[in-house]
């Protein structure tokens, strides 16, 4: 009795210690806020009374923790802390929303409404996608829900030991694949860092302990190199009469262990272990000059790297990050990394959003960050259905880098790298999107399909008659504009099968067929579609013909395909007759056989198998079939739109086409045998023709190949864009 006693009176102390340490970490202002943060942590420590933690800890420790990591770690305020404490509580107590509404009101009522309801998410089977897009419901609700997520999931990984293994790793394969992202796109580099490891430490523990164990080993060395490295900065630097600091704190064991894997090099190969960080404590409007005056003191005493200089001053990340980053040659020959940075920038960057809001007014980066959360809010606003659809398209925005662009008015845009002109047009809004035809990127046309570069200029100019068409889904790299387009084209096909489905409903009629499922089957089964939207769009668009219904066979209105003679039985030889015939596209116009009109590939644009294409009736010279992007296109269906039928291409792998491309690199000896030699012996393609141009060391060559269809040509367009002295390849027409 005594000693269950004492051991009860010596976790009331831990917990009393615990409380304690967090209030020290909260900026309390008013003694309202202190009231309400102690009434969180008595109704929280009754509530969960009876709960104890897999490792046997009393549980109200565990949201305790969490709300002083929310303080201490992510520099959030008195509501977070609040929140923090009760987070568990609706989940795994008596104590109801309504409670919380009656004693902290509504704001608080909502966030630990919000947490409790994608809560328990270890046990519930729901997909991980369903997970990260409730976070980012909430996300766009109310940033704080997801940073005591966060600090949730922090503490949780931190303690993980007490799992099982089999749980350990399903929550630290989550971890890696949704919190480290995200942590990384709030600005919270620390806690993103400390996910990594802690997920590494799990997923990979021998290789995780092998890494720091030799950083320990290494670590005296470190510490002396770094004052060897400041010895000739320090005078100089000081004669600036600013505050400084100095940090050389060792890189990650995660970021370390990417690099050796990249590199394919041992720890002891790598060259950045770690960056020297020099943080000088300045006022607002001095940080940028002394930043720089700083590096011009590094640069005169060691060598920089020009193209590893970094200035995220005068423009910061999307997330906030502001920093200048420069690589120099340094003592004994060694590259090192230097950061330099002020106070304020350091904070933000160690602790993300919440210092953000903390210099708001000051600092005008937060109104980059203020853009994403505004994005997000945008990409939740469409009624995207597919979950995991959402989330490829927003871990590419998660992952990617940026490139600035300009408005004709001069308004900086921010998009991922790899964006388009069409991207662009998105971004600038949907409306714009969806009726973009042109761009022009410093007063020079280009496709819509453009690369953005940082600088460019660009102007979109849109047509009423436009719309979307699905190859944009190849050409646009955001998530926003991926989801707008996807949007419009499942609408208009929906709506573009209804006609279809009501032209079939009349012919089955007529046949005295009714649509049942069995028949719908026969009917997929027979023009060889997945599904009925598929099937009704088809016969909408005239690629597939009604017409073909006669070859049915149609007993007591049950549909079945007949039987062919011998489907499966070799071709004759005679009836593969001249190798030409062998070669002929095979194409439908207007949903029957093309044999029937007389029709040939325009030469202007070279259509190939795969391209989107449509037919048009010339004059004198039967059909031409044109490719989409033909740029004649807009001419011929602006004003000859009644010689334009449908086109589609019969998949065959007899064919050939003849596509040209057009590509610029670096000229050298021999450049025309290097890329012979990777057409015909690596890739194995025909050429048909080569002609190459150069000028001032580059050239512009021509080159004509001789594919099956557009998945072949693609590959051969981004091999050769692969090889270095390449800079650029193109498919062109006349
Ligand atoms: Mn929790």
């Amino acid at each position: 009795m005594v000693a269950l006693a004492t051991y009860q009176e010596a976790e009331k102390k831990d917990i009393q210690n615990a409380y304690r340490r967090l209030l020290r970490h909260v900026k309390i202002k008013t003694d309202e806020e202190r009231k309400l943060i102690r009434k969180a942590f008595e109704m929280s420590t009754q509530a969960h009374c009876e709960q104890r933690r897999k490792s046997g800890e009393p549980y109200i420790l565990h949201p305790i923790e969490v709300a002083r990591i929310t303080a201490a770690e992510m520099g959030l305020g008195p509501v977070a802390v609040v929140s923090a404490l009760l987070h568990d509580v609706v989940e795994d107590t008596p104590v109801t929303i309504e409670n919380i509404r009656e004693e902290f009101g509504d704001k608080i009522a909502m966030i630990v409404e919000a947490l409790t309801k994608f809560d328990g998410m270890y046990d519930v089977e729901s997909p991980q996608a369903e997970t990260f897009k409730k976070i980012l419901v909430s996300l766009a609700q109310d940033v704080r829900v997801v940073m005591v997520k966060m600090a949730d999931r922090l503490h949780n990984m931190r303690t993980l030991g007490a799992m099982p293994p089999h749980k350990q790793m399903k929550i630290a394969s989550e971890t890696a694949f949704i919190y480290a992202p995200l942590a990384h796109r709030l600005g919270l580099y620390k806690v993103k860092t400390e996910f990594e490891d802690l997920c590494m430490k799990i997923t990979e523990s021998e290789r995780y302990q092998g890494i720091e164990a030799k950083l320990k080993e290494t670590e005296k060395q470190r510490a002396r190199f770094v004052s060897e490295f400041m010895k000739p900065l320090r005078k100089e630097i000081e004669e600036l009469g600013v505050k400084f600091r100095i940090s050389g704190r060792a890189k990650s064991v995660f970021s370390i262990s990417n690099k050796m894997k990249k590199k394919q090099i041992p720890f002891e190969e790598i060259y950045d272990l770690f960056a020297v960080r020099i943080i000088v404590d300045v006022p607002k409007t001095n940080e940028k000059s002394i930043c720089w005056q700083i590096y011009s003191i590094i640069t005169d005493a060691y060598n920089p790297i020009p193209e590893r200089l970094k200035d995220w001053v005068s423009t910061p990340k999307s997330n906030g990050y502001e920093s200048l980053h420069t690589t120099v040659v340094g003592p004994k020959g060694r590259f090192v990394e230097v950061q330099i940075r002020s106070e304020r920038m350091d904070e933000v960057a160690e602790k993300g959003l919440a210092a953000h809001w903390k210099y708001k007014g000051v600092s005008s980066s937060n109104t980059v960050f203020d853009r994403w959360l505004n994005h997000v809010r945008e990409m939740l606003s469409s009624p995207e259905e597919d979950a995991v659809n959402f989330l490829n398209d927003f871990r590419t925005n998660l992952f990617s880098k940026e490139v600035y662009v300009f408005t004709p008015k001069g308004d900086m845009r921010i998009l991922p790298k790899g964006s388009t002109a069409l991207d662009f047009a998105f971004d600038i809004h949907t409306e714009v999107g969806y009726k973009c035809v042109g761009v022009q990127v410093n007063g020079r046309q280009v496709p819509i399909s453009y690369l953005l570069k940082n600088g460019d200029r660009l102007s979109v100019t849109t047509s009423k008659s436009q719309k979307p068409s699905e190859s944009w889904l190849q050409i646009v790299k955001t998530g926003k504009a991926k989801s707008r387009i996807r949007q419009a084209l499942k609408e208009e096909r929906k709506q573009q099968g209804e006609i279809g489905k009501e032209y079939l409903m009349r012919k089955l009629k007529n046949l005295k067929v009714e649509l049942t499922y069995e028949n719908l089957e026969v009917l997929l089964k027979f023009y060889g579609v997945q599904s009925s939207i598929d099937l009704y769009y088809g016969i909408a668009m005239e690629e597939l013909s009604l017409n073909r219904l006669k070859e049915l066979e149609i007993e007591h209105g049950k549909l079945s395909i007949k039987k062919e003679e011998k489907p499966s039985s070799p071709r004759p030889v005679s009836q593969r007759k001249t190798n030409t015939d062998k070669q002929k596209p095979r194409l439908t116009i207007n949903g029957e056989d093309a044999s029937q009109y007389s029709h040939s590939l325009a030469a202007c644009c070279k259509p190939v198998q795969g391209d989107e294409i449509f037919a048009y009736t010339t004059t004198h010279d039967g059909v031409k079939i044109h490719r989409n992007a033909c740029p004649n296109a807009k001419n011929m269906l602006s004003k000859y739109g009644y010689r334009v039928m449908k086109a589609a291409w019969v998949t065959s792998f007899n064919t050939s086409f003849v596509a040209d491309l057009e590509l610029t690199g670096i000229d050298d000896i021999g450049i025309i045998q290097r890329l012979t030699n990777v057409l015909t012996n690596q890739l194995r393609v025909d050429m048909r023709s080569f002609s190459m141009d150069g000028d001032e060391g580059y050239f512009i060559g021509k080159i004509s190949v001789v594919v099956n269809n557009t998945d072949q040509l693609n590959f051969i367009i981004k091999s050769l864009q692969n090889q270095e002295y390449v800079s650029s390849v193109v498919r062109i027409q006349d």
